[in-house]
């Protein structure tokens, strides 16, 4: 229906009725503005307590709430004694958290992030990297760290999902009021709203800063949807991941240049920027244009960036590195080039692989790795996965050589568990034990709880799991249009005694959330068989331009309605944090499914394993570090096919192996008090020795160990002295660089390995004389490397040992060299000259080679 005002226009203005809350409820107020109040369960409950419908209705909203309460129930509340008395308590907890100080003598990190999920409330995420960034800045705030975020503010964010019938995804794009939000302008001295200006294609975009409380650390967003701007400006914060390579261009170029002309802004002076994704990457361009506007040259700015940057990458995917055409960089980022001082090619260089392909897009990842002193991926496995993937940037190096290291990723426990499971671990653990949650020991203290109190426990999370499926199917089928009787049949078939598997992520093709489908004959007889009943909950968005990701949602949809399935394949519309809270809390087994070595690192198996859900997963990213055979079940790491049909076909077959043969006897063999000791035992096993691991405290732990505190040395290395030190380390590379070419051999009195096989225990031996020409001898490290080949394409380092340098002699070095190898059989080696300086945190950082 639309109604047309057939008269004049309708004449209407904007007013903001702000509410009045009582005095007595003011802390209400001042709670709901920090995202605080979501993971400290008092505070949270508190809220819930109010309205608990309204509240779920309101998406948990506690600014919304408090906006929709009638004025009489505000009273009511503000007259309730039981209700002060819990306001009060929660306040203390609330209060108690903030006034704690930060640590000192920490550098100051800068995250930057395009998305961030920290509650359902705040449409800031679509998926895991988002999530992920919520829970990492939640913890910076737990851990007391000197870290701030930055990011951009959505009108209306990432879609809700719908279905049709058909099972057909829709996209809906419902807008978030900022005034229902706990976010706050950013002001200047002289109170007014602090904007920062970017050029975008010559026009001057003003972007709005709005700060976001979370605990005692802020997220800074910027916001162009506002009068200032042109209508195509003001859409660049209207969706996250909408749009085409362009929008995204532009909202990069936001992100970057904007959040740092905002920190300057803002005086914030951070040592260290983490990029979260290349998406972040241009911030480095906007830091090399300060510094070169304040003198410095190119090489010397890159320097001072490069000292103080980490970069973060989060996918093997191609899909998932952002790279934009030439003609795109010239239209928007030409003047760039101009600020750096640099002729135009250098600038495109930045971004690819071989300077000289004109033809090659300019590519985030490269820019970032380029422009970051450090890199990292998100799991062991995908640390690995990533050096191989950018190997090709360093040239003379083999894939494990290459400098990028990894952290693994994990997730904010006060977020993921569930009252009651933290309830009895608090019980069982000890007081404040939350500040040490990494700590194996504590967590092996779950052998202590009583199985029985802890099988409770966790079927009470699965009955509110399935009573919330059943009032979500209501709602949802009704509205698709199912007919009552469908509806009907399927939710009086959800079986509490059901042993209850879930599957929920982004339908991203490589996650393969259609495996379990594979052979259904074999997938029907395994969910129906008699006293043994199983359920599998699918749910998860597919990005609004992967058709091939909606196909997938659309046959489970479809699945789902057969006689044989209903009740027993359900999928779940619009998967969000609050959803997934429930899902990995309330299933006994969480799936993962993921074509090996795709998943980078994968994070709702965490939230799951901390609960006490067993996963069932392939052996790729986390699980391939957190599995244990006590503590879950696996598919194997390797691959057993080329052919990915093979492949999905055996992983199925395996899956409906394991299923039927170890997962589901076990769960059903009850003891005479009703449960399964042999069940309870992985229960435990996964959270005495898995979950602990994967808490955000550990993860901020190795970013630290790892990355932060060698970056925050050298950072505040090239800035000692007037960047004394980045201004000679510049110089020398620049020397190093051009005199490389120049190095010669002289001579090479190697062991003929052509005529002679070494014996074993024998010493190999090697003299060399190198015309170092310019290159002072001191900065040359000759190194002899025995690989070994496993086929064409690759080699595999085996040994590395240094030459010692015996003689030097105006313009010439002699190097010399006796080792036994400690190897046998057939290798290959090379002798390979790299420069060195006590600058250098790792050999890339002047990616030079030379071999003799
Ligand atoms: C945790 C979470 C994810 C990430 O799940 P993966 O296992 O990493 O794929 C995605 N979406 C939501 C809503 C989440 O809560």
């Amino acid at each position: 229906m639309t109604i047309t005002t057939t008269q004049s226009e309708m004449k209407l203005k904007r007013i903001f009725i702000q509410p009045q809350i009582p005095q007595e409820l003011a802390a209400l107020n001042r709670m709901s503005h920090n995202i605080l109040w979501s993971w400290i369960a008092q505070v949270s409950e508190l809220f819930s307590s109010i309205d608990p419908q309204l509240f779920t209705e309101l998406n948990y909203n506690p600014v919304a709430l408090l906006e929709n309460l009638p004025p009489a129930r505000l009273n009511e509340l503000a007259g309730d004694k039981d209700f002060l008395k819990r306001l009060a308590s929660a306040e203390e907890a609330f209060d108690a958290y903030l006034a704690e100080p930060m640590k000192k003598d920490l550098p100051r990190i800068a995250y930057f992030s395009m998305e961030y999920g920290l509650h359902i409330s705040l449409k800031l995420y679509s998926g895991g990297l988002g999530v992920l960034a919520g829970d990492y800045l939640k913890e910076a705030s737990d851990s007391n760290v000197d870290l701030f975020g930055v990011g951009l503010l959505y009108r209306y964010g990432y879609f809700n999902q719908g279905l049709s019938m058909n099972g057909d995804q829709l996209h809906h794009y419902p807008a978030q009021k900022f005034t229902q939000l706990p976010v706050e302008p950013v002001r200047r001295d002289d109170g007014n709203w602090l904007k920062v200006s970017v050029g975008i294609k010559g026009r001057m975009v003003q972007a709005k800063v709005w700060s976001l409380a979370i605990g005692r650390i802020k997220l800074y967003l910027l916001d162009t949807d506002h009068e200032d701007n042109a209508p195509e400006d003001r859409a660049l914060t209207h969706q996250l991941y909408g749009g085409d390579n362009e929008h995204r261009l532009k909202q990069e170029i936001l992100l970057g240049i904007g959040g740092v002309r905002a920190i300057e802004e803002m005086g914030l002076n951070p040592d260290i920027y983490h990029l979260n994704e290349g998406h972040a990457g241009f911030l480095s361009l906007e830091r090399l244009k300060n510094y070169v506007a304040a003198g410095l040259s190119f090489p010397e700015a890159r320097e001072m960036v490069r000292a103080s940057s980490l970069y973060t990458t989060h996918t093997p995917v191609p899909a998932g590195h952002d790279h934009f055409p030439e003609h795109l960089m010239r239209d928007y980022l030409y003047n760039y080039a101009t600020d750096l001082a640099i002729e135009w090619p250098e600038f495109m260089a930045l971004g690819r692989l071989d300077p000289d392909d004109h033809g090659e897009d300019f590519n985030m990842s490269k820019l970032s790795i380029r422009l970051s002193q450090r890199v990292n991926g998100v799991s062991k496995l995908h640390g690995k996965v990533s050096q191989e993937m950018f190997t090709e940037l360093f040239p003379g190096y083999t894939a494990e050589e290459v400098h990028i290291g990894y952290v693994t990723n994990s997730v904010h426990y006060p977020t993921w568990i569930a009252n009651s499971m933290h309830e009895l671990f608090s019980t069982t653990f000890g007081k404040d034990w939350v500040r040490d949650q990494s700590n194996k020991d504590i967590w092996r203290k779950v052998h202590k709880i009583d199985d029985k109190a802890l099988f409770d426990t966790r079927h009470v999370l699965k009955v509110r799991l399935l009573n919330y499926v059943r009032e979500k199917l209501k709602v949802d089928m009704r509205r698709r249009g199912e007919s009552p009787r469908t509806t009907f049949d399927i939710l009086s078939k959800i079986n509490e005694k059901a042993l209850v598997l879930g599957f929920a992520r982004r339908f991203a093709t490589y996650k393969r959330a259609t495996l379990l489908f594979n052979n259904r004959d074999r997938l029907r007889e395994l969910v129906n068989r008699k006293d043994q009943p199983v359920i599998f909950l699918f749910a998860g968005k597919a990005h609004p331009a992967d058709h091939g990701g909606q196909d997938l949602i659309r046959q489970i949809v479809q699945i789902s309605k057969e006689p044989e399935f209903a009740g027993k394949i359900i999928f779940l519309e619009d998967y969000n944090m609050e959803m997934a809270k429930l899902l990995t809390q309330g299933v006994d087994i969480w799936l993962n499914t993921p074509t090996r070595p795709l998943e980078a690192s994968g994070t709702s198996g965490m939230k799951a394993a901390m609960n006490g859900s067993v996963n069932f997963s392939v052996l790729d990213g986390w699980w391939a570090e957190g599995y244990r055979p006590d503590a879950g079940w696996a598919l194997p790491l390797e691959r057993t096919y080329d052919d990915q049909h093979l492949q999905n076909e055996l992983d199925a077959e395996t899956m409906y192996s394991i299923l039927e043969e170890e997962i589901i006897p076990l769960y059903f063999d009850r003891d005479e008090s009703g449960i399964s000791k042999g069940w309870m035992g992985y229960v435990k096993q996964i959270i005495a020795e898995v979950a602990p691991y994967f808490t955000m405290k550990r993860m901020m732990d190795d970013y630290f160990e790892r990355f932060y505190l060698p970056l925050g040395q050298s950072a505040r290395t090239v800035r000692q002295d007037n960047q004394k030190k980045a201004k000679a380390y510049a110089a020398w590379k620049e020397a190093t660089a051009a005199g490389w070419s120049e190095l010669e051999t002289i001579e090479n009195n190697t062991l003929d390995t052509v005529n002679y096989a070494l014996p074993v225990g024998e010493n190999f031996s090697a003299e060399v004389v190198i015309a170092t020409n310019g290159i002072d001898p001191d900065h040359l490290v000759l190194e002899a490397l025995f690989y070994q080949r496993m086929d064409e394409e690759t080699i595999k380092l085996r040994r590395t040992q240094a030459f010692e340098r015996v003689a030097s002699t105006n313009g010439t070095a002699t190097f010399r060299l006796s080792v036994d190898p400690h190897l046998a059989g057939v290798y290959e080696y090379g002798f390979r000259m790299r420069p060195v300086h006590d600058m250098m945190p790792h050999p890339q950082d002047l990616n030079l080679v030379y071999w003799v």
